[in-house]
């Protein structure tokens, strides 16, 4: 079978990889739909996440839907052929955190396609993908396995609103206007948000933000760097602010638009090392900073918003790619000013 193998910097393959037993509990789905996400993009480029160095051929990939090929000893209720969602995080599930239900901060997680321990966890971008059980979740045969693969970015945007609290009333900014940053917008109007401004550095996100993801009201801060400065009154604050860019310049502006006693996610992943924030401001308002990682026991949540309709995320897929051409979907991904998610479709089920 064929997977996309990130070697380095600028050096991704397509790669046959063999096929290995299943043991119990485990389940070989065949990937359909695999979703470039930024840390995608990331090892692609820089060879690298964050502090994250691929040292070992890696398969990318955790957006990812597919179909039930096999199942190991002891798995009940799953079949081959039945269609599913694939949630990329497998905790421990006997850590403190885990045991906590905070599996996202789990201190023994293999997520699908890191290079954050070694040996590496192998992604996604894999015709054949063997997973826990407990990571497949089955979905109705007529559902669309390119919107399902969806579910881990909305699950993500879902973990950030949960992380900021009630949004009923609540106005609201998000910095970023990615797939994370759109989604957030939504998933805060479907919360009850009352206003959510969407910015960005290009137009063409932040017109969809608008068109079909709920946002109110959109700045584009490269080209008008000081529109932020109509919201840094106290009566015109924002009570919650979304870090969805990944920008340090976007984190430090958000210091100044916050009303006092706000809350501020960072969902974002930041360059390595530090990034200056007003600390002062932090004190003298009362802000709080919360930080929002990957999704706890958001997937199943996302998977059925999505069955159902309530998050469309059609507007956010811009086009689809096959698994051989993968270099060009990744590089194509990177050109914010045309695409906002691209797909890659990676399995003969997919086509
Ligand atoms: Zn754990």
């Amino acid at each position: 079978m064929l997977a996309a193998v990130c070697h380095g910097k600028k050096d991704l393959r397509i790669d046959t990889l063999a096929d290995r037993a299943l043991v119990a509990g485990e389940v070989r789905v065949a990937v359909a739909y695999g979703g470039i996400c930024g840390s995608d993009l990331h090892y692609y480029h820089r060879g690298a996440v964050g502090d994250f160095a691929v040292r070992e051929p890696l398969v990318l990939g955790h957006e990812i839907s597919g179909t039930v090929i096999e199942t190991g000893p002891g798995v009940a209720g799953l079949e081959a052929g039945a269609k599913a969602a694939l949630d990329p995080s497998r905790p421990c599930l006997r850590c403190r955190y885990c045991r906590a239900g905070r599996s996202n901060l789990c201190v023994d997680m293999w997520f699908l396609g890191s290079a954050g321990r070694m040996p590496h966890s192998q992604g996604g971008f894999s015709q054949h993908l063997v997973l826990r059980e407990d990571q497949v979740i089955p979905v109705p045969r007529d559902a669309n396995l390119q919107h399902v693969a969806m579910a881990e970015p909305l699950s993500v945007a879902l973990h950030a609103v949960n992380q900021a609290g009630a949004l009923n009333g609540r106005r609201v900014i998000v910095t970023g206007s990615g797939p994370i940053g759109l989604l957030i917008a939504r998933a805060a109007r479907n919360a009850g948000a009352l206003e959510v401004i969407c910015t960005d550095v290009e137009d063409a996100p932040l017109a969809l933000a608008v068109r079909s993801m709920g946002a109110t009201g959109t700045l584009n801060v490269r080209r008008d760097p000081r529109g932020l400065a109509r919201f840094a009154a106290d009566e015109a604050g924002f009570d919650v602010a979304f870090e969805a860019s990944g920008s340090p310049e976007a984190l430090a502006s958000l210091f100044g638009v916050l009303r006092r006693g706000g809350r501020l996610v960072q969902v974002g992943m930041l360059p390595p090392g530090t990034a200056p924030v007003p600390v002062n401001l932090l004190q003298s308002r009362e802000f709080e900073f919360v930080g929002a990682f990957r999704a706890n026991g958001e997937f199943r949540h996302a998977v059925e918003l999505i069955l159902r309709g309530d998050v469309g995320v059609a507007p956010v897929l811009s086009a689809t790619y096959p698994l051989a051409r993968a270099v060009e979907a990744l590089e194509q991904a990177g050109d914010r000013s045309k695409v906002i998610k691209v797909q890659l479709a990676i399995s003969e089920a997919a086509a």
